[in-house]
């Protein structure tokens, strides 16, 4: 394992996302607990020290499950990082008692890692409202050691950013992004690890495989990459491409099988960055690939914004593959499965969700031309 220098510590370089963990009968809410001590008792012998849960992911029990399963480990052995959810605002007047609850379902005196989540357009209005004393309740934390470290995540355009750093920049110690070959510039990614760099604030990279979609290429890309590197496979290219940018410091990825654990810790036992002719020839992939897609990561943050109670993923991934197979049978034929009021003519164009959606998808146009080509 590759470990990287962050203040006075030693971060494995791969950190472990509890996010995807295994689940049981299909229900994200389910963890497969043993699956996943099993996953974690592997990861910790190759060395990985580094586990990032939040207080959403699995529907609330990725906290308590972790909490569980690392607490079988010496509290020095692993970093532990966990985030305050303010992507829902209903949260904003109740950072103590959140807080203390994270530290109550983690089994835990103190977190290695705390972050802002998902700091966006939707809640930086209410991030730096005062009114809430988010940020001063957690710089207290900070001094009284329960928090060792304090950062935030981001997943909104580059000035909301800008805002979050002008505001309290000075006192953060680490930023996660969303940084992958795919949104180097289309999500502005090039022009934030910069802006990041003029704040001296290191990178934590979330979303390497892009929600796995940079695990597997077309067969025209993967020969391409073969060429290149025959030794390497598809999913180490998203690696290895972060691996060239000097500023990232940790890449979480969450795994959620066994296969991909080892796959991971692998590329991980080497630092291999690109040359100038492979960046080149990946960024030109990643070009390629953005043609007309629209690049949902299946997060479902938007769903419970939606009056019609659309899937709007599943919507998305549909349209997707509408386009690009350039119309066919297969999204047709999946809307048949689906009542005819949760069909994308449905949409009412409120734009509800496009508030919220770290993507900044404009998914009420997508809709509209969703219903327009498939009754075309
Ligand atoms: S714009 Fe359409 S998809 Fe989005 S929340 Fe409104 S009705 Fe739902
Ligand atoms: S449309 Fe946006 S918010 Fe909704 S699932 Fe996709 S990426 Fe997430």
């Amino acid at each position: 394992m590759i470990y990287k220098k962050y203040q006075d510590l030693e971060l494995s370089a791969l950190g472990m996302g509890a996010m995807r963990l295994p689940v049981m009968d299909g229900d994200d809410a389910k963890i497969d607990e043993k699956a996943a001590a099993e996953m974690i008792a592997y990861a910790m012998e190759k060395g990985i020290n580094y586990y990032d849960t939040a207080w959403g992911y699995h529907n609330g029990n990725s906290e308590i499950v972790m909490g569980k399963i690392l607490n079988q480990y010496p509290r020095e052995s692993y970093y532990l990082a966990t985030k305050f959810p303010g992507y829902d605002l209903s949260n904003m007047d109740k950072v103590q008692e959140i807080f203390e609850k994270q530290l109550e379902k983690c089994k835990v005196t103190y977190f290695d890692f705390y972050l802002f989540h998902n700091v966006c357009e939707m809640n930086i209005n209410a991030y730096l409202d005062e009114k809430y004393g988010i940020f001063e309740y957690l710089m207290k934390q900070k001094e009284n050691g329960r928090i060792r470290h304090l950062g935030f995540s981001a997943h909104g355009s580059y000035e909301v950013m800008k805002r979050f750093l002008e505001a309290y920049g000075e006192h953060m110690e680490f930023c996660q992004i969303q940084l992958n070959y795919l949104d180097w510039s289309f999500q502005d990614a090039k022009a934030k690890v910069e802006l990041l760099k003029e704040y001296h604030i290191p990178v934590w990279v979330m979303e390497p495989l892009r929600g796995g979609k940079l695990a597997k290429l077309s067969q025209e890309d993967t020969s391409k990459l073969k060429a290149l590197r025959p030794d390497e496979n598809t999913p180490a290219w998203a690696f290895r491409f972060l691996q060239t940018i000097p500023e990232v410091t940790m890449v979480l990825s969450g795994m959620s099988n066994f296969e991909q654990l080892k796959d991971n810790i692998n590329t991980f036992e080497e630092d291999k960055p690109l040359d100038e002719k492979e960046m080149e020839a990946l960024l030109s992939i990643a070009d390629g690939m953005l043609n007309g897609r629209v690049p949902c990561t299946a997060c479902h943050y938007c769903v419970s914004h939606c009056p019609q109670g659309l899937d709007i993923p599943n919507l998305l991934e549909l349209y997707n593959e509408h386009v690009f197979t350039g119309g066919g049978f297969i999204a047709p034929m999946a809307l048949m499965a689906v009542p005819e009021e949760k069909h994308p003519s449905a949409c009412i164009g409120c734009r509800s969700c496009e508030a919220v959606c770290p993507q900044q998808i404009k998914i009420s146009e997508i809709m509209a031309d969703f219903s327009n080509k498939l009754n075309a």
